[in-house]
């Protein structure tokens, strides 16, 4: 209720536009970061779906919002709404982040640079790495973008023959034929190939889960069967952070993983990118970290 005292006439809306929204820890992370800040914003949740998404992006026009958060299910069909998208919003074909630019609707993906900046802060150096990457949704889609345009050469995609096996495949033809300038080799496997993933981690410097496997419904579970897949020097990752230690995380810690890091980083990360877009400051993340984690 803090937060209530703080607002005016003058204050400038951000928002988030989800469903389901009220598990988000987004709108506190936000707001403490504003309070502490001093900036005269405040973060709102909104609960809404495609149905109501072009209606809500009228809105927003309308009253001038500073910009919005956009979460599950309308991360991609906000595209044909707005005016521009950033580099790595057009390669990922997603947007979790637009910024409203006297007038005109910006759309920026930030899941990508929020998981690459957790990984740095974990002491890792991606570049000339090798990457196995389970996934092909949305948070999978942003890290291969970004692995590949942050200098990580080699990357094996893994998917199950699902409605995301598609995309696995565009991920793999943007990466090894339309991003310029990069040297990354992208190959789709499916992840159903138990002998091809286990041989591909074993070629690995590091291993990432963008499934949803780990957290609810299929919380306790991991692709990765046992710790004997797993090395010391593999870096394990998780973007799953509820729960905190993921079941892969578990059996990293069992095979003596130095590094194994969970989804938590990436969405402070991510948050934190977001926060300099809209206000141009930088989110005080040890204060986040002490308040949340
Ligand atoms: P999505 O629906 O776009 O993609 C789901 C992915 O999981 C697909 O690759 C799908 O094939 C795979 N999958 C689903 N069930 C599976 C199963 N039983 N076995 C194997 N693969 C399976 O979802 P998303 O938005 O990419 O989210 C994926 C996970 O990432 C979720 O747990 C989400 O909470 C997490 N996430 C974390 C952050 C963060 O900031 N840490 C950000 C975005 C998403």
């Amino acid at each position: 209720m803090a937060d209530l005292g703080r607002i005016d006439g003058r204050t400038k809306l951000i928002g988030l536009l989800a469903t389901p929204i009220g598990h988000s820890l987004s709108p506190a992370m936000q707001n403490m970061s504003l309070r502490e800040r001093g900036l005269n914003y405040s973060y709102m949740a909104f609960e809404v779906g495609n149905e109501q998404l072009a209606d809500v992006v009228t809105g927003m026009r309308a009253l001038g919002v500073r910009g919005f958060n956009v979460s599950m299910p309308n991360k991609t069909k906000i595209l044909p709404l707005l005016d521009e998208l950033s580099p790595a919003a057009q390669f990922t074909g997603a947007v979790n982040t637009v910024v409203n630019e006297n007038g005109k609707l910006i759309g920026h993906i930030t899941d990508g640079t929020g998981y690459m900046r957790a990984l740095k802060e974990a002491g890792v150096d991606v570049v000339g790495k090798k990457m196995t990457l389970m996934g092909a949704g949305g948070a999978a889609t942003a890290i291969a973008i970004q692995a590949a345009l942050d200098g990580v050469t080699e990357i094996s995609i893994f998917n199950r023959e699902d409605d995301f096996y598609h995309r696995a495949l565009k991920n793999a033809q943007i990466i090894n034929e339309e991003i310029e300038g990069i040297r990354c080799k992208a190959t789709v496997y499916n992840l159903d190939d138990a002998d091809r993933l286990k041989e591909e981690i074993s070629t690995s410097d590091i291993l990432t889960n963008a499934t949803g496997v780990g957290m609810k419904p299929l919380e306790g579970e991991s692709v990765v069967p046992d710790a004997s897949w797993l090395r010391p020097e593999l870096i394990v990752s998780d973007v799953v952070y509820i729960p905190r230690k993921t079941r892969l995380l578990e059996l990293a810690e069992e095979a003596g993983c130095a590094k194994a890091i969970n989804g938590l980083g990436m969405m402070l990360w991510q948050g934190a990118a977001a926060f300099k877009l809209w206000t141009g400051e930088d989110m005080p993340v040890e204060y986040v970290k002490e308040e949340m984690f």
